[in-house]
């Protein structure tokens, strides 16, 4: 019997099994693909690996923080890039900015292109939403998972400054009220689908992740961003975590004498103290898990996205591809009431584009390089599937835009894409949406479902479909969560920094 199953080996799996690990605890990781790293994937084309998942890694900490409790660091195991400039926004008017890993210099760049007035909202903006999560980021990101009775528990005091989280008014509300230049709105606005949800509705807390990237730091990984799962389950096997590949669970049974009995596809049982559930949420209380009342509910679907990756012909010198870039359509808010209000793809959709080599220094193709390219998408309907016909109308407006823009030519191939409809396959539970649940009321931090499941004792959730939510760093930060509080039930004392 083993201490802890961990089913799935998606970022929160891994970093609940290192902090887990780190402990002593004996941890057996259960994933159904054939490798670690979940929607922080790969696929090889003609010999070339290249990322199909993330392409931005912030808050750095978090990573780090899960390689230091099994005895190495990020700096050991990974090299961050910071390339210059790392964004370039282009909007139909023909203006383009660029924007650095440099504040001053993004600043700058701001009062070159759109002028000094710009300049002083983007400045005052930045430090709106630094404010916002330096009040946050302990209660709702970096703490465990936050209910209106613990924060109702902390005292006036740490109350008045929760108040500078802006939870009452909207994102997109507080983007007009404190900005005028309509270049920069759009560009602010975007940050919302930084966790799949709708700028019109999402509370202004998330204006601080414009901070988070743009303060803070938004990081390539050299190599690629698969490096990052990479030392994850480097760093779990050095501690004595064995992996199964291939290994589908389907169910979770609580056993009469005490642990649980952990079913997979091909007839195995594993045995355990506790288990873990990097898989998402839906799945884990819908599938997995004996159907009973009371369970949390998983919250509406946050965006997801149809993503490609065009091979084309490499670009150098002044031609060169920047490390991320954002094309933006003439009417931007159109794309979330698409998205959320007519559940369809955007008919004039955003096209980003990371070019893998500029960003992460990844070895493309002897003449070729490898662009991932992506336009936001909704999840799946319940129950159902798109026409794909939908897709290939999104494709051609995608191909058709980048063309345009002279981002991509003629020659230049598409050699690998995913809809929607191939992540809900990928990841069962979650219709394909890439956050897990949308932040699209002001309540959301406290729908998420926690990493402690209310009638599972002994059954924790690590994912981006729970606590404290979607992308790399929260994943992370959702498998230290889960694991402490596993360990706290034990009776051991969560260790780490
Ligand atoms: C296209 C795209 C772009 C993104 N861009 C960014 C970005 O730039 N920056 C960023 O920070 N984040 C980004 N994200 C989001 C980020 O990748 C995810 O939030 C994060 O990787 C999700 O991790 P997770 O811990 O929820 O696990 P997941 O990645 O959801 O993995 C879950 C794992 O569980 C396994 N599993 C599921 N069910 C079972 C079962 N029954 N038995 C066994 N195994 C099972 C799955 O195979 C999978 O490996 C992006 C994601 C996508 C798809």
């Amino acid at each position: 019997m083993a201490d802890v199953v961990v089913v799935g080996a998606g970022v929160g799996g891994l970093s609940a099994a290192v902090h887990l690990a780190a402990r002593g605890l004996k941890v057996e990781v259960l994933e159904a693909s054939d490798r670690p790293g979940g929607k922080l994937g790969i696929h090889v084309v003609d010999g070339v690996e290249v990322d199909t998942g993330p392409s931005v890694l912030t808050l750095p900490d978090t990573l780090d923080r899960a390689l230091r409790a099994a005895g190495t660091s990020l700096e050991a195991e990974l090299t961050l890039r910071a390339p210059e400039p790392a964004f370039r926004y282009l909007y139909p008017d023909g203006t383009a900015l660029d924007v650095y890993p440099d504040p001053e210099r993004t600043l700058a760049s701001v009062e070159g292109t759109l002028g000094p007035e710009a300049a002083g909202e983007l400045a005052s903006f930045l430090a709106y939403a630094g404010r916002i999560w330096d009040a946050a980021a302990p209660h709702f990101v970096y703490g465990p998972t936050p209910s209106l009775g613990s924060l109702a528990g902390l005292g006036p005091g740490a109350l008045a400054s929760l108040l500078r989280i802006d939870p009452l008014r909207r994102m997109w509300g507080a983007i007009r009220g404190r900005v005028r230049s309509p270049h920069l709105r759009t560009l602010l606005a975007r940050y919302a689908t930084y966790n799949g949800s709708d700028v019109r509705r999402a509370p202004a807390t998330l204006n601080c992740i414009a901070h988070v990237e743009l303060s803070l730091g938004g990081y390539g990984v050299e190599g690629g961003m698969y490096g990052i799962a990479r030392a994850l389950e480097r760093a779990a096997e050095r501690l004595g975590v064995e992996f199964r590949y291939g290994t589908r669970v389907v169910r979770l049974t609580e056993r009469s004498g005490g642990g649980w009995s952990v079913d997979t596809a091909d007839g195995g049982v594993f045995l355990a103290r506790a288990v873990v559930a990097n898989a998402d949420a839906a799945h884990v209380l819908g599938d997995l898990l004996p159907r009973s009342r009371g369970r949390p509910s998983t919250g509406d679907r946050s965006m997801s996205g149809w993503t490609g990756i065009v091979r084309a012909r490499r670009r150098t010198g002044a031609e060169a591809r920047v490390a991320h870039t954002v094309l933006f359509p003439e009417r931007y808010l159109e794309e979330f009431a698409d998205v959320f209000d007519r559940d369809r793809p955007p008919a004039e959709p955003t096209v980003y584009l990371c070019a893998q080599e500029a960003c992460h220094g990844r070895a493309g193709w002897a003449e070729d390089e490898p662009v991932f390219v992506m336009a936001n998408a909704p999840a799946e309907p319940a129950g159902g599937r798109r026409d794909p016909a939908v897709w290939e109308a999104l494709r051609a407006t995608v191909l058709r835009r980048l063309e345009r823009a002279g981002l991509c030519a003629p020659g230049d191939e598409l050699v690998w894409e995913r809809t929607p409809g191939g992540l809900a396959d990928a990841f069962p539970g979650s219709r394909g949406s890439i956050y897990g649940a949308a932040s699209n009321s002001p309540f959301a931090a406290f729908r998420r479902p926690a990493n402690r499941i209310p009638g599972a004792r002994g059954v924790y959730l690590a994912s981006g479909s729970a606590h404290p939510g979607g992308g790399v760093p929260l994943c992370i930060l959702s498998g230290e969560a889960a694991a402490r509080a596993l360990l706290a039930d034990l009776g051991l004392q969560a260790g780490g920094p």
